[in-house]
């Protein structure tokens, strides 16, 4: 089986480079924004999108000093690799899919120092020297790096990114493993804002709250840096301070995400999960003038929660290490897992009659109310399974087996 996985290492470049990978960065930005523009343009005259290729087309001419669709000319683009400028226009072919799939928002156009990075695609470019801790990148020369681990496996793609002040390199691979055969059995998740996650099986792992933690320290540093000189060098520290603790924050979810979701995965050969729409959830709360939203406050706690926990990210981390262990991750539509009753079957919402409580009307069951739903999801997964393997072959520990329409009526 091929397993991709990508190797991340601190960058020690000196001045020259810094300098260099700030500007490519750059570059890329720029033309992001121009074919941002250029496609906005075309549509407001009813003219239809350029694809991929002609959006190549369109750079090697503003490389070649034509006019950019702002206007100007930017014969400077030439000065960064012209591969690195292609996946940004791939990134941008990417933004208008998952916005036409309604996976995201419309693209937005792209601010300085708010995701500096590019992408180099042909690994034939790109050499790795690991014991001597070194990498050679097109127009960049060679690299030191931290060297942390081993890559393992085929360079297929580099990319390079700053945050914080800090380079960094990804390096994503391919290689060949073996088939792994899953440890454990199957389990149940719900998820939640006061315990980050229940399993059926009782074991419930705390809410991260990483945010809140570092929330005053973060509103303290904010109001320190509203209050310099904007620009100024104490200005400058002050927005660094920022800028280290936001990292931090970022640290210590992503840690505290990736131990929770290897225990999951190393234990179980099915993780059924509710198919919740976090997007959705987290979507903002405040409405429109003509609408606005209700609960407002409330709402904007809980997003806030949501985001905090990485929803998200837990369940995609969740898919690909399932997947490592050969495993899988089963997603199931949330409806009424918090009102059945797992002893008699029961669907009530007086079922329920505080957050933590879950009390049966019906038969006098009583179990922890995140137990319950975890304990329905698996069922519902359970059900799942079951109609898929009856209609057609299952596909191997390969991703989510999402829940579509289709299966609807499969639902016991
Ligand atoms: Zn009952």
């Amino acid at each position: 089986m091929q397993r991709l996985q990508a190797f991340k290492y601190e960058l020690m470049p000196n001045g020259e480079q810094q300098r260099q990978m700030r500007r490519f960065a750059g570059l890329c930005r720029v033309v992001f924004n121009e074919a941002l523009n250029l496609q906005k343009t075309r549509y407001e005259q009813g003219e239809k999108k350029l694809g991929y290729a002609g959006l190549c087309k369109e750079l090697t001419a503003w490389r070649n000093g034509a006019p950019l669709p702002s206007g100007r000319t930017a014969p400077w683009l030439s000065e960064g690799p012209a591969h690195t400028q292609q996946q940004t226009l791939k990134d941008l072919e990417r933004a208008y899919s998952n916005f036409f799939a309604k996976r995201a928002d419309f693209p937005r156009f792209k601010k300085k120092n708010q995701s500096d990075s590019f992408r180099y695609p042909d690994p034939k470019q790109v050499k790795l020297d690991q014991s001597n801790c070194r990498i050679f990148l097109p127009k960049l020369g060679w690299l030191r790096y931290r060297n942390s681990r081993e890559v393992l496996g085929a360079v297929r793609n580099i990319t390079v990114s700053q945050s914080c002040g800090k380079w960094f390199v990804s390096i994503q691979t391919e290689r060949e493993v073996e088939q792994p055969i899953p440890n454990g059995g199957a389990v149940g998740i719900d998820m939640g804002i006061a315990r980050f996650a229940t399993l059926s099986d009782g074991v419930f792992y705390a809410p991260l709250n990483s945010f809140k933690r570092h929330e005053t320290a973060l509103r303290k540093a904010q109001q320190t840096m509203s209050r310099k000189v904007k620009f100024s060098s104490n200005w400058k520290k002050a927005k660094a301070r920022v800028q280290r603790i936001h990292a931090r924050i970022g640290n210590a979810r992503r840690d505290y995400l990736h131990k929770t979701s290897t225990t999951i995965s190393q234990n179980h050969a099915m993780v059924c999960i509710e198919d919740l729409q976090v997007r959705n959830m987290s979507k903002s709360a405040a409405g429109t003038t003509e609408s606005p939203g209700r609960k407002v406050r409330a709402k904007s706690g809980l997003n806030k929660a949501i985001l905090d926990q990485g929803w998200a990210e837990f369940r995609r981390q969740l898919d690909y290490k399932l997947a490592w262990n050969g495993g899988h991750l089963i997603a199931v539509p949330p409806q009424n897992t918090s009102r059945t009753c797992p002893s008699c079957g029961h669907v009530s919402k007086d079922n329920r009659q505080t957050q933590a409580k879950f009390e049966c009307v019906e038969c006098g069951f009583e179990e922890n109310a995140d137990v319950v739903g975890a304990i329905n999801v698996l069922r519902a997964g359970h059900a799942r399974l079951a109609c898929e393997v009856s209609g057609a072959v299952m596909p191997p520990a390969a991703g989510t087996h999402r829940s579509d329409s289709g299966v609807a009526q499969c639902r016991a």
